[in-house]
């Protein structure tokens, strides 16, 4: 077993009636409140001619607050303080900055509420996925910190010729940019950071636009924390001002990116036309994950954690299920489980207890699902659509939906909601099935339901992909349990929440004496 003896946190449960009120009646504290997101270099914050009002996307006229989003100047004296901030901060010993991470984890569980309030009005997570988005947080920040004091405390003594000593340490590589996502706007955004701080980088946090409040929230605990000001500076706004201003800058010395393949490309060919030196890119981004199920499979099983991957988090998890491949002797009992599962569904306001699944995260966002979904009803491939409430018209709501296709051919690009594909296949066919995952290009997650053994061993040894689930679902990945990331045109790895993680924002150095 890797490492030594180590707990996640706790979370809530939430069918203890007690826990569960006393954490609502918190959480509750914040329904009205608002927040300001503003540039914040040197820990000074700055105004911005351009003043964005976020509204929830549950709810247009529910106003969250402000964000104020940074100019490209701001970002390039952003860069040049964070510059300064790293000359101090790779020399800070490990154990003290593993210490800020720990202490921010603490601050985090102690603002809980607030955060999964601001979870769920800003982003749109429901109830559990705020518990679980603060849980992740706070164990990115532990894990790291962990992982921190155990390779970067001490050197590493190397065998060498008597009369020479050797040893391998490691060192933080300068500025970091860290871009990360709204559909973990704490976890994935924290998650990056505390990466590139721990291992000694100086770090410039470039949040995702609709997720602007929860960022600046995040970072102004970091300060709390013990972040030093000049070593964590913060840049809400867009990414063609910001990234646009700072990445051919050659004093970015890596860039963390979880987002879309398309932008991954667009960052790789912006930091490749870059002179000087060469720059790290660490990349997370999409999938078009399969779960293959066989006809040994358990159906109602299968259900379930079919319901889960393709609809928690209103598909909005590049973990998510997006093609469910089921051999035929059992579809037509999977599908009709399925369908009559999806109706039950509660979908809604996110922060009520009982609701299933939210909205997507913004008004494009809707449009594109939509128009995809019209699309895909014209061509005959609707199987089954849940009718949404009434209330949901007040925002960016999009229908749980399951389309039926004959092949992998069939798939657009990824979809980015509660939209699964079905298609259905003969034990025969299982090669092509296969073939069809690995034609994608995409290699994040898959699922696979069998009781046979050698079926799940052969799927998962012919199938390129970064995380392979057997017999449950394929989302929700645990740090330092089931470590995150994929290859190809899902991203470049290291696995977050990974031993390896951490040290790819490092750089190695030897130290040679001939004693
Ligand atoms: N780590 C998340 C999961 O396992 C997904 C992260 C993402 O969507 O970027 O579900």
């Amino acid at each position: 077993i890797y490492g030594p003896e180590r707990r996640n946190s706790r979370g809530h449960n939430l069918m203890i009636d007690g826990e569960r009120s006393a954490l609502m009646a918190t959480i509750d504290r914040f329904h009205d409140h608002r927040w300001v997101a503003r540039p914040l270099i040197d820990g000074a914050a700055q105004d911005s001619p351009t003043v964005v009002t976020v509204t929830s996307p549950q709810r247009r006229s529910d106003v969250v607050g402000e964000a104020h989003y940074a100019t490209a100047e701001q970002a390039l004296a952003g860069l040049d303080r964070a510059e300064a901030g790293f000359r101090s901060w790779y020399q800070t010993p490990a154990a003290q900055r593993a210490a800020v991470l720990e202490r921010l984890a603490d601050l985090l569980e102690e603002n809980e509420a607030e955060l999964i309030a601001l979870c769920g009005r800003e982003a749109g997570k429901t109830l559990q996925d705020g518990i679980d988005e603060v849980r992740e947080a706070v164990d990115f920040c532990r894990f790291y910190a962990r992982e921190a004091r155990r390779h970067f405390s001490e050197p590493m003594v190397l065998p060498g010729p008597t009369g020479e000593s050797n040893e391998l340490y490691y060192e933080g590589r300068g500025v970091f940019l860290c871009i990360s996502p709204w559909n973990f706007p704490l976890a994935i955004f924290l998650g990056q950071v505390s990466a590139a701080l721990v291992a000694g980088n100086a770090v410039i946090a470039k949040p995702a636009e609709t997720t602007s409040l929860i960022a600046a929230r995040a970072i102004e605990l970091y300060h709390q924390a013990g972040a030093p000001a000049d070593a964590l500076q913060l840049l809400p706004g867009e990414g063609a001002t910001i990234g646009g201003a700072l990445i051919p800058d050659e004093r970015i010395t890596g860039v963390a990116f979880t987002g879309s393949t398309e932008t991954a490309h667009r960052i790789h060919r912006q930091l490749a036309e870059r002179d000087g030196a060469i720059p790290t890119l660490i990349a997370e981004t999409g999938g078009q994950n399969a779960m293959v199920v066989d006809s040994t499979a358990l159906p109602e099983q299968v259900v379930t954690d079919v319901l889960h991957s393709a609809f928690a988090s209103a598909g909005q998890r590049c973990s998510a299920l997006r093609v469910l491949c089921v051999q035929e002797d059992i579809a037509e009992r999977v599908l009709a489980l399925l369908t009559g599962a999806m109706d039950e569904l509660t979908i809604g306001d996110p922060i009520e207890f009982r609701t299933d699944v939210g909205p997507v995260i913004d008004d494009k966002a809707r449009q594109g699902l939509s128009a995809y979904l019209d699309e895909q009803k014209a061509a005959g491939r609707l199987l089954h659509q849940v009718q949404l409430p009434a209330e949901c018209a007040a925002g960016t709501f999009v229908p749980p939906t399951v389309l039926k296709i004959d092949s992998f051919d069939d798939l657009g690009r990824e979809q980015f909601g509660p939209i699964l594909h079905v298609m259905t296949y003969q034990a025969r066919e299982l090669d092509a099935v296969i073939d069809g995952i690995n034609r994608t290009g995409y290699g994040l997650t898959l699922g696979i339901h069998t009781r046979n053994e050698a079926t799940a061993a052969y799927i998962e040894k012919h199938t390129r992909v970064g995380n392979c689930y057997v017999n449950r679902n394929q989302i929700g990945a645990v740090v330092g349990v089931q470590p995150f990331g994929g290859r190809g045109l899902s991203g470049t790895g290291p696995k977050a929440g990974g031993p390896n993680y951490i040290l790819r924002f490092a750089t190695e150095r030897t130290r040679t004496i001939n004693t």
